[in-house]
């Protein structure tokens, strides 16, 4: 885990000089620090699909999954030259507007990205690194489809590529059982250990997305999930705020009762459970989201996260007003 290094004596209210005036160690501050820039993530799909899709485990995917298996903006591509090419430029034109610096994340973001024959994986992730202007891979899976021919290919291209990162991304969303069967995950919280402490000791990151909103969560129980999280050898976390997005399970249930499944009704409401949950975190936590990220022709509810730019700064001013800051809370075991 990274050291960060403090302030030394000025007083911006950032107790951490490297987080480059953010209240909270995002991910844009770990790229800019080891790579001098920002890294924008060039999302891809793979064309595979999910056990909880397939048949494997369930048919209808976990409740709050898009058709298009949580990877709405990726590109298509498959294990040929011709299809990365493609896929990974039209994905890089749609970051137009942004400001983008000369590298990028190669993110296999739709369904689950090692789920599926390995010569076939093998090909597609070498088609990545070998990219010149990537960086690094980001493979979005589950922590049940890390078998040992897959585990053994991550290990092969890491020694490989040593100037390239592998990150592996664990859906976790929740540590209660109760949430995660209403949510359909498909394996105990047990499995997601394993593999945490798997992945560890390959020495390949892992980032774990969590769930801000699911029904019958309290805020209390957000903030000890984000308390387990600490006592693990994760390196960073997304917290995505629960989207209602349309024709999913969940939004046929939210429909018949939006006070049950509609979370966080306002932005002010949010930010009461993700500042407490950011200030709980540890400050060496690399924090990848802190809202959603959906397709507004999607998204059911909450409107108001559609305005990404609006989120942001209102949290940013916020945590800065009230000398809020991440691992605020934090208390590190002797
Ligand atoms: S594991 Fe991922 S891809 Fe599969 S159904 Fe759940 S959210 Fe969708």
């Amino acid at each position: 885990m990274e050291i960060l290094s403090k302030n030394s004596g000025h007083t911006t209210g950032i107790p951490y000089k490297n987080w480059h005036g953010k209240p909270y160690y995002s991910l844009d501050a770990y790229c800019k620090n080891t790579y001098g820039e920002k890294l924008y993530k060039v999302a891809l799909n793979a064309g595979l699909t999910c056990p909880n899709r397939d048949g494997t485990l369930g048919t209808g995917g976990c409740i709050f999954c898009s058709a298009g298996g949580s990877g709405d903006f990726a590109a298509s591509t498959a294990d040929t030259d011709s299809a990365f090419e493609q896929a990974f430029l039209q994905s890089k034109n749609s970051l137009s507007g942004k400001k983008t610096g000369q590298k990028f994340i190669a993110y296999f973001q739709a369904y689950t990205n090692t789920y599926g024959p390995v010569s076939y994986l093998e090909k597609v992730y070498r088609l990545a690194l070998k990219e010149p202007s990537v960086a690094g891979i980001s493979i979005a899976t589950r922590p049940d489809c890390l078998p040992d021919n897959v585990m053994a290919l991550l290990c092969r291209l890491k020694k490989e590529y040593p100037a390239k990162f592998i990150w592996l991304e664990l859906g976790l969303q929740t540590i209660f059982e109760s949430s995660a069967a209403f949510i359909r995950r498909g394996y105990p919280l047990s499995c997601f250990e394993e593999a945490v402490y798997m992945l560890h000791e390959a020495g390949i990151p892992v980032i774990t997305h969590m769930i801000l909103g699911l029904p019958h969560e309290t805020k209390e129980d957000i903030i000890s999930s984000m308390e387990y999280l600490n006592q693990k050898p994760v390196w960073g976390v997304k917290l995505q705020l629960l989207h209602i997005l349309k024709d999913t399970d969940l939004s046929f249930l939210y429909e018949k009762e939006p006070f049950l499944y509609g979370s966080y009704e306002t932005l002010a409401l949010y930010l009461d459970t993700l500042i407490p949950c950011l200030e709980h975190l540890r400050p060496n936590m690399v924090i990848h989201r802190v809202t959603g990220d959906a397709p507004k022709k999607l998204l059911l509810a909450p409107c108001w996260s559609s305005n990404k730019r609006v989120v942001l700064n209102t949290l940013h001013r916020q945590m800065k007003k009230c000398g809020s800051f991440q691992g605020k809370h934090w208390k590190a075991t002797p």
